[in-house]
């Protein structure tokens, strides 16, 4: 029986780089530091929310997570079992307990398969070799994701945006998954719609206890649904915490950045507004000692020549800054 007390995912101080070549050798002439020694922990029936701009690493650190793309170092534990240096054979059993749902879910989806035929490759793949089995469940798998088991013979283009992406979730539970790694899967959606398909997420976790590694750039979309919130800059986390820590007491100038561009529904409540100058610096060269020093409003001399540590400052609250 599995230990509800041993996380489904727990990773430690993982990085991805990427060599940087250049001329007629190729020669590797510097590192891209897209992911640079993250951890965190994710719980049975939990979300973490990864957050951060466009450029931050968020979705390579998704994709190293279920090995997609191969960590250049630290490790990768799920339900108890390091599967960073797996073989692909090993990997097997642990890839059906993980999947991932796309941003752009009409680009994730063959335009010449039938939703049916997509939503049941991965029972084909991974040995349910009866058809007739395999059309049962998948008939029971778009019931279940609000669409009509009549439709599994339509083609991705007769759905709308919404409804793709419930093609998209459908694919991701048919093989019973324990975790999701779902990289922006509601950006590309209209806002009611993204209501739906949260509402529709969030009901399958209470119902099937999964978990959920869930990456967006905008807090607003992550606070519904998250348990726990990582902001992620330049390939580190920056803070990490539960998320009405996150949103009530924000210890980090960047987390209070992205938090002022928020709507807060309550008129009585009033955020500051704090406008970031500039872009994501390039994750090839870094800022040296804390790589948010070029955008802080805060900065001080220290900031430029230490990094700081990601330190616990309250139980379960994590924040790498010299000021707090
Ligand atoms: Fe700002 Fe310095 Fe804190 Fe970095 S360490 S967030 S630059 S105050």
């Amino acid at each position: 029986m599995a230990n509800s007390n041993v996380p489904v995912l727990a990773v430690r101080d993982l990085k991805k780089h990427f060599p940087v070549k250049k001329g007629l050798l190729r020669r590797t002439v510097g590192q891209v530091y897209a992911v640079d020694g993250i951890s965190f922990t994710i719980g049975v029936g939990e979300t973490l929310g990864l957050v951060g701009e466009s450029g931050c690493g968020k979705t390579t650190a998704g994709r190293a997570v279920l090995r997609l793309t191969e960590p250049t170092s630290g490790t990768i534990e799920v339900g108890g079992t390091d599967i960073t240096h797996l073989s692909k054979g090993d990997l097997r059993p642990y890839r059906r307990q993980m999947q991932i749902i796309f941003q752009d879910p009409f680009s994730s989806l063959n335009p010449r398969m039938f939703a049916g035929d997509i939503v049941g490759e991965p029972l084909l793949v991974h040995g349910v070799s009866s058809r007739k089995e395999r059309q049962e469940m998948v008939a029971a798998l778009f019931a279940r994701v609000g669409l009509r088991p009549a439709q599994m013979l339509n083609y991705p283009h007769q759905f709308s945006g919404g409804q793709r992406q419930r093609i998209g979730i459908a694919r991701a539970l048919a093989l019973g998954p324990k975790l999701i790694v779902g990289d922006e899967p509601v950006s590309a959606l209209d806002v009611s719609i993204q209501a739906q398909v949260i509402n529709l997420l969030q009901d399958l976790q209470r119902e099937r206890q999964l978990s959920y590694l869930f990456i967006s750039h905008n807090l607003a979309v992550v606070e519904h649904i998250s348990h726990h919130i990582a902001v992620m800059y330049l390939g580190r986390i920056v803070e990490y915490a539960d998320t009405r820590s996150i949103f009530v007491r924000p210890q980090h100038p960047y987390t209070e950045a992205l938090l002022s561009a928020v709507p807060v529904p309550d008129p009585a409540i009033k955020r500051q507004k704090r406008v970031l100058q500039g872009d994501v610096p390039s994750p090839v060269n870094p800022p040296s000692g804390c790589h948010f020093h070029t955008r802080c409003p805060y900065v001080v001399p220290r900031c430029k020549i230490e990094s700081p540590p990601l330190r616990e400052i309250a139980p379960g609250h994590h924040v790498s800054c010299h000021l707090r």
